[in-house]
């Protein structure tokens, strides 16, 4: 008989046994009563797991008495090996494995040859199935396969009757007690909340077949049209969808075509699985398989069919969207291999918490997005996905790295206080919102804030910033599956200058290409750069793409129609790219003033300083420049020549270091007396230890992430500008062996704070 003849046959009576009245017990009686029956086997044994041990809850063919007595711990004995390791037995002679444990009240040592299968929920073991016989023989492959896609069936009969030991989980602590996951800190902060994923798991509820003929038609278009998607997915490449990249999209592409992996699904229909059943058949055997196989690539490919595998799933079962489309109810942890922008941007922000992802990278996309939105993350969280369960509880700590998943009571403890603590912080500074930072001499300083979304806007009242010194134009383009239309441009760029009022918004023009790809900006000798970061990017592509600078051009001069206009250039390395840049902008405003439109009522250019190439030939630069903005993430990266994207350089070099210092030092020095306004726009300005120093070496107006208003704004209260002027002139002159250590020591005794 064929494998599927076989399952088939059994997957009819148990059809019947699991539409039938009987109780449970009952049920699991008449189970293996019908499996040995069909593989002409002595025993069938079905083992459940029940609070953290292996029980038999069923048998034919060993001693009655035993049901219900005999326990297993996982790990113990072959069933006890099968669940652990959630792997298939076959063996002729049973008591020739090194993990045979006799059980004598099971009277089983008249049996030879054994074969046992996990019953898996969920991806957890829950149980086993067994069969054995007298004869030594190891039992066939169809066999085996019968006994796989019978326990499948078992797996649903189990949790519908309740019989899943939900309290301790399936394989013992893996998936039940605390665990703890390291990854990279993407963006920093705690939160709380409970795990969703972000592609939900898909509930099967009908494993048999009513109709083998429907149920492979079924499958068909789900395949056609899983296709379909990934051809579109290719074809706008990474943006408007997951973050797939390339590599990740050929294999799917590679799995979606192969001829193998349909077959099988039909062969597990032909078994009498319906649709869901049968995918979900194939891939737990592709993952017991893989459990044998020690190929770190081979599991990235195979987390893709995994991926694959769900998407056809949700095809198939009509289960689409994402979590987001089904709403969050709580406070929630969103869980998710990778993630596009615009599905992060797609969440509720008010319960969306954080993020944990298990790829993920510094320079993408959705880490700037969540970055911008105030939410924590944390990559590379290896394996999360498979430790974690919908609806655990977790919390998450991108300030050092970790997760913790179903915390218990003491971590749980710890968080409440650290929570606590960082909202007694919040609320202080939140005191100091209407509160101008005036520094202990009685110095204004601006403090602004880096913003790009539109929701960015609506915070600025909120964290009292003086206004957006650093608006990103490109995180419009970032979310955005195709390039946005100089009216959408201009939508944006009046809402946000509506939203902020009479506060400056200084917006700069477009900071793509490099790292920050976007996919409908092609570029052959762009596309294998080997350093984006210094390759063709800002606005270098802008000057070369004008159709792109002028668009973006147009869109901010009419939306700034009547008012005040702030236009930065980003990465400018020379004094004629600003001369160019801004002719682009003039062209436009010739044609504006042709067509009598009402025009800005004043317009300053700016340029970033982020390449240092540019702070030697400041003289030249400053008389055409209204104001200077110093873009340290960049700056830095080039000073050291260390990519800021690479978390074994993260914490290598530091921005309180007397070459960075120094170099800041020159460029006050450079732009002082020029009537040119001089500002930070880098992370490090929203740092306190770094901002100290900034106050130190001159600089009075920082742009910073709104987060970092508060503590800012209260470090500000307590400097003496004259008094760090002078302690900071001292050790750029002869630097101290450690100069983040001696600028610690001179703020703890001034009682100045500068976590
Ligand atoms: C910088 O480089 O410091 C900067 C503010 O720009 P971005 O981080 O967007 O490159
Ligand atoms: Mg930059």
């Amino acid at each position: 008989m064929s494998a599927a003849a076989a399952a088939r046959s059994i997957l009819t009576q148990l059809h019947e046994v699991m539409a039938s009245r009987l109780h449970p017990q009952g049920k699991l009686d008449r189970v293996v009563e019908i499996i040995g029956e069909n593989l002409h086997s002595e025993v069938c044994s079905i083992y459940l797991l029940r609070e953290g041990m292996l029980e038999l809850f069923a048998t034919r063919g060993l001693e009655q008495s035993a049901v219900h007595v005999t326990r297993l711990a996982v790990g113990e004995g072959l069933n006890g090996v099968i669940a652990d390791r959630i792997e298939t037995l076959n063996l002729a002679e049973a008591a020739a494995h090194p993990d045979f444990a006799y059980r004598p009240e099971t009277g089983e040592e008249r049996f030879h040859s054994f074969a046992g299968v996990p019953i898996v929920y969920r991806e957890r073991a829950v149980g086993t199935l067994c069969v054995q016989h007298s004869d030594p023989r190891r039992y066939e492959d169809v066999e085996i396969e019968a006994l796989q896609t019978v326990a499948m069936v078992l797996s649903e009969l189990i949790a519908h009757n309740g019989l899943v030991d939900e309290e301790t989980g399936a394989l013992g602590e893996a998936l039940s007690g605390p665990q703890m996951v390291t990854g990279l800190s993407l963006v920093k902060g705690i939160a709380s909340g409970v795990a969703v994923f972000h592609q939900p798991r898909i509930q099967i509820d009908q494993v048999v077949a009513d109709d083998i003929e429907v149920e492979r038609q079924r499958v068909y278009l789900a395949f056609d049209k899983m296709r379909d998607q990934i051809e579109a997915m290719a074809s706008q490449a990474e943006f408007g969808t997951g973050g797939e990249h390339d590599e990740v999209l050929q294999t799917y592409k590679m799995f979606a075509y192969d001829e193998g992996w349909s077959r099988r699904i039909n062969e597990a229909i032909d078994s009498g699985l319906t649709a869901e059943a049968a995918i979900e058949r194939v891939q737990q055997r592709t993952r017991m398989r893989m459990r044998e196989i020690d190929d770190p690539l081979l599991a990235d490919r195979m987390h893709d069919l995994e991926d694959l595998s769900n998407r056809l799933l949700r095809i198939v079962s009509g289960q689409l969207g994402t979590a987001a489309t089904q709403g969050l109810r709580r406070d929630t942890i969103l869980i998710a291999r990778n993630l596009g922008p615009a599905e992060l941007l797609e969440y509720d922000r008010r319960r969306l918490k954080g993020v944990i992802l298990e790829e993920g990278s510094l320079t993408a996309h959705v880490v700037i997005v969540a970055r911008a939105m105030g939410i924590p993350v944390l990559g590379r969280a290896r394996g999360i996905r498979g430790i974690v369960r919908d609806g655990d509880e977790v919390l998450l700590d991108a300030d050092k790295s970790i997760v913790h998943v179903r915390p218990a009571q003491q971590t749980l403890d710890l968080f409440v206080d650290r929570f606590a603590r960082t909202r007694e912080r919040q609320a202080a500074y939140a005191e100091l919102r209407d509160v101008e930072p005036f520094t202990r001499d009685g110095t204004r300083i601006q403090v602004m804030m880096n913003a790009g979304l539109r929701d960015d806007i609506a915070s600025l009242p909120l964290v009292g910033a003086d206004g957006v010194g650093l608006f990103r134009t490109e995180f419009q383009f970032l979310v955005s599956a195709t390039m946005p239309q100089r009216e959408r441009q201009t939508r944006l760029y009046r809402d946000v200058l509506e939203a902020a009022g009479d506060k400056p918004v200084v917006f700069r023009t477009v900071d793509i290409g490099g790292d920050k790809a976007v996919s409908y900006i092609h570029s052959e000798e762009a596309e294998n750069e080997e350093n984006p970061a210094m390759g063709w990017r800002a606005l270098r592509l802008a000057l070369e793409r004008e159709g792109l600078l002028k668009a973006q051009a147009r869109a901010l001069l009419e939306a700034a129609s009547g008012r005040t206009l702030y236009v930065m250039f980003p990465m400018v390395s020379e004094p004629w790219e600003f001369d160019a840049a801004k002719a682009v902008f003039d062209g436009q405003l010739a044609f504006l003033k042709k067509r009598k439109k009402i025009l800005p009522e004043a317009i300053h250019y700016g340029a970033m300083l982020e390449v240092p190439a540019l702070a030697e030939v400041l003289d030249a630069l400053l008389p055409r420049i209204s104001f200077l903005s110093i873009g340290t993430n960049d700056l830095t990266q080039f000073l050291f020549a260390a990519d800021r994207a690479n978390p074994k350089l993260a914490e290598r070099y530091d921005w309180v270091s007397p070459a960075i210092l120094r170099f800041l030092r020159r460029v006050v020095l450079a732009v002082e007396g020029s009537g040119v306004d001089l500002r930070v726009c880098g992370e490090m300005g929203g740092r306190r230890l770094e901002a100290l120093a900034l106050l130190g070496l001159g600089f009075r107006k920082l742009s910073i992430t709104p987060a970092a208003i508060g503590p800012i704004k209260e470090l500000v209260r307590k400097v003496e500008l004259a008094e760090i002027g002078t302690a900071m002139t001292g050790w750029l002159h002869s630097p101290p062996p450690d100069m983040r250590a001696a600028l610690q020591q001179w703020a703890d005794e001034r009682g100045i704070e500068t976590d």
